[in-house]
């Protein structure tokens, strides 16, 4: 990562361009670039050696004007606080572009869960949802899975939050177990998502999915579902990655194996598979490659100005947040590059947050075939109407998502006008 790096100002950066074409004034905008709400809170936790450990928590709040603060929580010794903005930024105008009625916030603990026990997990958990209570509920603001937590993490908050207002409140965060009011297709939403995504991209450049070629990097949720989903529809996935590097095959890789070894063990990483043929590479090398389609499933700031004159992929597809810094964004339309934007291209996992939330809060349950149908009611007209707008614009897909989303909120928060 280069040390100038701002996720927030990339943001900013983004909601002014948009702003501008919109013919927004600086008074229109000037709320949004500041989050309502941003929450730092200490977590004392007794950890399983008997030591205690302080972590440090956020949550941040960056709008509510369409509804509800919406965004998940992220485990990872480089959350930090201009990270958690630019991320409950981004979900301010992923719900927005994708129509669903919720502003963005997001939260973060600073730990590694790698080298944390179950119990430690847990017990950080706890206390930083006792930390964020004030701040949060079915009402008011409902986080959700992200890099480094799961569904288990969701059922300690839902269960936390619910003890601490005496009865049992299903709503106050998405991504739950199933038991617990958790939404079927949930778990694979953002993954679904993304690949409903690539075929349409696909689709409208005349691009047959058989054989395209495909690289993505990351294989936490998003990135193997992804990597299933685009398998299962005869795209050829010729390279995946995770912390400990990649794995390179060009006759594509045997994706349900890789699942397979990789669910055996919470532990089990990439560096330990074998496959006939393939060969080693690194994350940096598995951006580079001469493929149809790229995938960053991982982290911010991945594809920036030190490496995107080298990025060969026709397309690339955001499945994470901030996957691409600004600077690299003007590199790659220079080039050539289409670039799916994160706020749509991974919405889907906020969709079926929705669709969590809504049949939690009526007391309903839907199936899983219900759920991906409306994900893809949701996803294929989100996506159209992207593709339109950018191609009227004459800009690049992510300005054609934020012309949508910045009106969506700039209108909301006009309506309600400024209080008092
Ligand atoms: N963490 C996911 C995201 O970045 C999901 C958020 C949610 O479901 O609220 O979109």
């Amino acid at each position: 990562m280069n040390n100038t790096y701002n996720p927030y100002d990339n943001v900013l950066k983004v909601v002014s361009e948009a702003a501008n074409i919109l013919g927004y004034t600086d008074s229109d905008i000037e709320a949004l670039k500041y989050p309502e709400r941003e929450l730092k809170v200490a977590i004392p936790v007794r950890m399983d050696d008997g030591s205690t450990k302080v972590f440090e928590g956020y949550r941040i709040q960056h709008s509510t004007s369409r509804g509800p603060a919406k965004g998940g929580i992220r485990f990872h010794p480089d959350v930090n606080l201009d990270e958690v903005k630019a991320l409950a930024a981004w979900m301010t105008f992923k719900c927005a572009v994708v129509n669903i009625p919720y502003g963005g916030g997001k939260g973060g603990v600073v730990c590694d869960p790698n080298k944390l026990s179950e119990d430690e997990i847990r017990a950080i958990t706890r206390r930083f949802t006792a930390a964020i209570a004030p701040l949060i509920g079915p009402e008011q603001d409902i986080p959700a899975p992200d890099v480094g937590t799961n569904a288990a993490v969701m059922g300690w908050m839902m269960d936390t939050y619910s003890m601490l207002k005496g009865h049992c409140v299903h709503g106050v965060v998405t991504g739950k177990p199933i038991e617990l009011g958790g939404a079927l297709g949930r778990s694979e939403a953002t993954g679904r998502g993304v690949m409903f995504t690539t075929k349409n991209v696909l689709k409208k450049l005349g691009i047959d999915p058989e054989n395209t070629t495909v690289a993505i990097q990351g294989m936490g949720n998003v990135g193997s579902i992804t990597a299933k989903l685009l398998h299962r529809e005869g795209m050829k996935v010729v390279a995946v990655s995770d912390v400990s590097g990649g794995i390179y095959k060009e006759s594509g890789l045997n994706i349900p194996e890789i699942l397979d070894y990789l669910s055996q063990n919470r532990k089990n990483l990439l560096s330990g598979y074998e496959e006939d043929g393939m060969t080693r590479i690194s994350n940096a090398e598995l951006l580079e490659l001469d493929v149809k389609v790229l995938i960053p499933a991982a982290l911010e700031n991945q594809i920036n100005a030190a490496n995107a004159e080298r990025i060969r992929a026709d397309i690339i597809v955001e499945a994470a947040n901030g996957p691409t810094a600004s600077e690299a964004d003007d590199i790659l339309a220079g080039k050539g590059v289409l670039v799916v934007p994160d706020i749509l291209a991974n919405a889907g996992g906020v969709v079926v947050s929705y669709f969590e939330w809504v049949q939690n809060i009526q007391s309903v349950s839907w199936t899983e075939e219900t759920v991906n149908e409306k994900l893809k009611n949701i996803m294929d007209p989100a996506f159209e109407a992207v593709w339109d707008i950018s191609r009227k614009n004459n800009g690049t897909l992510r300005t054609g998502a934020y012309l949508i989303a910045v009106k969506r909120v700039v209108e909301a928060k006009k309506a309600r006008a400024i209080w008092p």
